[in-house]
Parts: C-alpha cells; structure tokens; sequence
C-alpha cells in the first residue's frame, strides 16, 4: 500500500538524495535516482503535482513555435522525449492531431508554417505519431465544421503528444516509491541545514497535516520547487545571489465540448497580440489556453482572472464565431506559473513569450542543486542530468554507495503501462478491466478506467469484484466510481479531499458544480479509509468548498456577484 500515512512514517533519518519537489521535475528526479540504486526521499508541502505540473496545457510537444526562436536544439530534444513518454507511458501520453488553420492577411502565411512543419516533423528523424498533412479550405470544413472559414487559406494537420499532467507525475512518483524511494506528500522544508563548512546537509520538515516536524539529513539535496526555486534557495544561510526564475502565469479554461465541439487540438492566433493558444478537445470538455503574463506574487497564491477570462474567450469568439461563449459556459479554470529561466542581463526588456523555456542545473556555494526551468514534455531527461550532477558531487565527496546501477528510465515503463498491448487497443484492456470486476461495471466506465490507470485497471476492477458497491456510479450519468476513491487513499498517497477531487477523480475541473454535491460522499468515504473524525471531516469538506469558492473569484470581478 502507498499511503500518504506509511510515507510519512517511513521518512528516513539520512538519506543520499533529498529532493524538494513533487512536481513532474522531483518526482522524475526521485524515480531517476531510485532507480541507479540511491537511497531517496522526496518532500512536497502540499499533494504530488500540485503546482505547475497539473497547472499546464497538457501537452508533450516539440513546441513548433519555439522554431520560430530558433531554438532547434529544444525543439530536437522535445520531439525526441516525446517518442520515449509515448512508449514508456503510452497509457498517458496519446498522440493528438493538431489543426493549424492559416487565413489570409492574418498571422504566418500558409508556405511558412509549411515549411515550419517539414522541420518540426524532420527534427523528428521522421517519427512523429504521424507525418503532417496540409488540408485545403474544404478538407478543414469537413474536419472541423465549427471552425470558421472565412479567409481560411488550408490548414496543416500535425501529430503532437496530449497527457494527463497530474497522472504522469503520480505515476512517475509510485515507480520511484516502488523502486524504494520515500514519497511524502504535505510535508513541507521549511529549514535546509548545513554542516560546519556551511554545505547543505539536510533539512527541517514539517507535516502539514499534524504539525510534527523531523529532520532528514541527506549527502546531497536537490532543490526541484518550480515557481518556488528562489524561495527555496532563501531557505538555506548562504546568500542565493540573483534570481534565477521570471515566471510568468498562464490561465486555461474548461468549457463543455457541445459549447466548443473541436475534432483536433486548434492551433490558433489571438486577434489582439497573435500570441499562440490552442483549443483543444478534452473528453467531454473542451480547454482553451493559454494567456502569458508576467508574475511576482506568492506562487501558492496565483489564480485567474476575469481578464484571463475574457481574453480566452474572445479568441474563441474569433475563431467560433457561430459558437459563442459567455462566462456562464466556463465549467473551471486553473492558472499555473512557467517556472521560466530570467534572463541572463536582468537590464534588458524581455516580451515574456520570448524568454527562453530551457533549464539550468545550478549548484550553490553551499552545495544545494537547484533545477530551473525546463518544460513537463522534457522531465525524464532532466531529471537524469541532475542525477548525474548528484552522484558527480556524491563521488567527490566519497559518498557515492556502490556499486551504482545504470538507470535506464528511457526503456522503464511507468507502473500503468506494464503489460499495455502494442497496439494500444485500449478497448481491449477495457474488456479486461470489466472481467476483472465480474462484468459489475459498465462499459464506458470500464473504458474510463482503462484510459486513467492503464493496466492497473485491472486492480481496480478487483476490488470492484471483491465489493461490488464500489461499482457506484460516485454521480449519476458520469464515469468515475467509487473504486476510484478508495484507490486513491490506498495506492496513490492521497490524503486530503482536495486531492482526491482535484488531482485524483478531475471532478473539480469537469463537473458542472466542480464536484460540490458529491464532495461529502467522497469526504464521508475518505474518513472510513483515514479514520478521521467528524470535525476533521467537517474541516476538510469547509476547505475544499471553499477551494472551489476561491477558484471562482474571476466572476466577482466580472459582474459583482457572489461567485
Ligand atoms: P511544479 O510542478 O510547480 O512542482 C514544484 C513543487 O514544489 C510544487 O508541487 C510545490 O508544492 C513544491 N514545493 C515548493 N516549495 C516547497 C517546500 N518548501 N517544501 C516542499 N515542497 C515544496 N510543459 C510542457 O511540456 N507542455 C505543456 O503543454 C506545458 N504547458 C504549460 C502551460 C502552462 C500554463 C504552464 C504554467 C506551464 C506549462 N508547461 C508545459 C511547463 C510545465 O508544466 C512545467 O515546466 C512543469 O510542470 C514544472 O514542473 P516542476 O516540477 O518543475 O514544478
């Protein structure tokens, strides 16, 4: 069992490598280090994934327009981290079809982006999921009958990754668990300490549940925070000089896929400044993201905005023009932060779409390796190179336990893909999921299993068979089950409501009350599993309703009602 509780409990005195950071960046960096053999912990203050990583637009992508930058080594390295996320998580990174529509007299012209897709697809050595296409006006009419054709010049079709962000890095996170490493979840640094040469040798960190706080000592730490990096460089005595983040905040927001029936991710222009943002299809839904601005507030404290909001929305209106959306259609939002490398000369002006998305591994005076930067598409490479960069400073410092295994997470499935069929027929692991549960499931249900755990469905649907109330539909005409919550708690170290809702279910970003009504079920069952009492219980049903509340503030802004 991996539950949040054992985690805890299990936390080590001294480690090798403590890792700050349960974002897609520390979890791959624990995995990583779990994998050659170290002994590892990796702390997050809140839940797995909860910043950027299930903040982005969800996309394990080249970053065609990062072309245009001439950022050819980036965009090499993505297409090829790409190829290895779909095989080794095929259950999670799917390949998705892009549109991008030229129209006449409005952004690139059509030879251009042309020209700009035999790159993406040649930096690909040709391996894309598929090869680009170019439609013509009618083709595109007929692929996307929504999208307005006025003006519309052909549209290049390109295969691109789409994944479940949060999911990639739970699932990044069990396999390091699994390969020994101690996960803790709401367990936040809130100290580094140092040895008498002032090296970082540790930390101090408290759980933010109960309140205890432990210290961990480790031979190396690394500091994997995102949006948080320069915070947590403060943590430690020695000066952490200049910033090394400019993060800037980007908002998506979710709309029923009636309101925006998008067969394809749309690559799209904005009207007022030609910035990029896609439409793009989502099950059920339909995301539309992302805006770019810049931001130095508290990162726990970014959120959307009306302007956000609107912005969105009229580029819909832009390119839907017979699909108009109102506020009223906006089901959920979240906004996240690009935890993006500041410019090297801190004097020159930088448009924030231009600042560059690679990272940089920086090692302190005072020994702490900092990752900054980076994207979710390339976290599997990065995180090797910071493992290399640790077991360099391990050796030098004669800590280095031998011998070192090679870690090959290139070729180690994820814990969902384990078995996954070569064809990906996920109907054909549906049926499996659906015999597992003795046919107590439905068949779209079985499907939805299937698609969010992989192979691991398949346990879901045992404990389906053992108690055949799990089965419960957990709202009437929707997916998700009560299996689901229960497998949450006990294998995928969810501890809090908002965690299960949020991050675990998805139910606050794809129901219509962002999972208001069945929120106290899955409270009631969540206290049976954590033996919680009815005032922690009430206490976590008061924090998620007002999680949501808050989530919704862009609407007070709007119109001046309650949100
Ligand atoms: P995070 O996910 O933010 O993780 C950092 C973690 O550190 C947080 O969970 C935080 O709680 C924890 N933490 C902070 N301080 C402490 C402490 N003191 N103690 C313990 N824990 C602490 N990339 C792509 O490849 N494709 C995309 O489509 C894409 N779209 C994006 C869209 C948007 C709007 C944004 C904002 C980013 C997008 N990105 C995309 C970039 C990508 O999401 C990020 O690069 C990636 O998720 C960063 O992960 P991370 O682990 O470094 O940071």
């Amino acid at each position: 069992m991996f539950t949040r509780q054992r985690m805890w409990a299990q936390l080590p005195e001294q480690v090798d490598l403590l890792v700050i950071g349960g974002g897609v960046t520390g979890a791959g960096i624990a995995r990583d280090a779990a994998r050659r053999g170290l002994s590892v912990a990796l702390v997050e203050m809140r839940d797995l994934a909860h910043g950027t990583s299930s903040r982005s637009s969800k996309l394990v992508h080249g970053g065609l327009r990062y072309l245009e930058q001439y950022e050819f080594s980036l965009v090499f390295e993505a297409v090829s981290e790409r190829r290895i996320l779909m095989d080794i998580a095929p259950h999670l990174v799917r390949p998705l079809g892009f549109l991008f529509p030229v129209y006449g007299g409005r952004g690139r012209p059509l030879w251009m982006v042309n020209a700009g897709m035999w790159l993406y697809d040649g930096l690909s050595l040709f391996r894309s999921p598929k090869l680009h296409r170019n439609l013509r006006p009618d083709q595109v009419a007929e692929e996307e009958p929504a999208l307005t054709r006025e003006g519309l010049q052909g549209a290049p079709l390109y295969y691109d990754g789409q994944t479940d962000d949060a999911r990639l890095t739970l699932e990044t996170a069990l396999d390091a668990a699994a390969a020994g490493a101690t996960i803790a979840t709401w367990a936040k640094v809130t100290k580094l300490t140092s040895d008498e040469q002032g090296r970082v040798d540790g930390a101090e960190i408290t759980d933010m549940i109960d309140g205890e706080t432990r210290i961990v000592r480790a031979h190396a730490v690394v500091n994997a925070t995102g949006p948080w990096t320069d915070r947590t460089r403060g943590l430690s005595t020695a000066d952490a000089g200049a910033p090394l983040l400019r993060p800037t905040k980007g908002v998506h927001i979710v709309v029923d896929h009636d309101r925006l029936p998008v067969q394809h991710a749309i690559v799209a222009q904005h009207p007022e400044d030609e910035r990029v943002l896609f439409f793009i299809p989502w099950g059920e839904q339909t995301y539309i993201g992302t805006t770019d601005t810049d931001y130095d507030g508290d990162p726990m404290e970014v959120q959307t905005d009306s302007e956000d909001v609107d912005y969105l929305i009229d580029a819909a209106a832009s390119y839907f023009p017979d699909h108009p959306l109102t506020r009223d259609d906006v089901l959920s939002t979240w906004a996240g932060l690009r935890p993006l490398m500041a410019p090297i000369d801190q004097d020159r002006e930088v448009d924030e779409s231009s600042v560059s998305r690679e990272h940089q591994i920086v090692v302190g005076t005072d020994g702490l390796v900092t990752i900054a930067g980076g994207k979710l598409t390339t976290y599997r490479r990065m995180a090797s190179e910071v493992v290399d960069t640790a077991v360099n400073l391990l050796r030098l410092a004669n800590r280095l336990p031998s011998p070192l295994a090679a870690s090959h997470t290139d070729q180690q499935p994820l814990p969902g893909a384990v078995g996954w069929p070569e064809d990906d027929d996920v109907t054909h692991v549906a049926s499996l999921v659906r015999d597992a549960s003795g046919q107590r499931l439905a068949s779209e249900t079985a499907q939805h299993l299937a698609q969010t755990y992989g192979m691991r469905g398949i346990e879901l649907g045992r404990l389906i068979a053992e108690d055949p109330d799990r089965a419960a539909p957990l709202l009437t005409g929707r997916v998700e089950v009560l299996a689901q919550v229960d497998w949450a708690v006990q294998q995928e170290l969810a501890a809090r409501l908002e965690d299960v809702m949020v991050r675990r279910l998805d139910l606050y970003y794809r129901d219509r009350d962002q999972g208001l009504t069945i929120a106290p079920l899955v409270a009631k069952r969540m206290a049976e599993l954590l033996s919680w009492d009815e005032r922690r219980t009430a206490e976590e049903l008061g924090q998620y309703e007002a999680f949501v509340v808050n989530s919704r503030t862009w609407k007070k802004e709007s119109d001046g009602s309650a949100p």
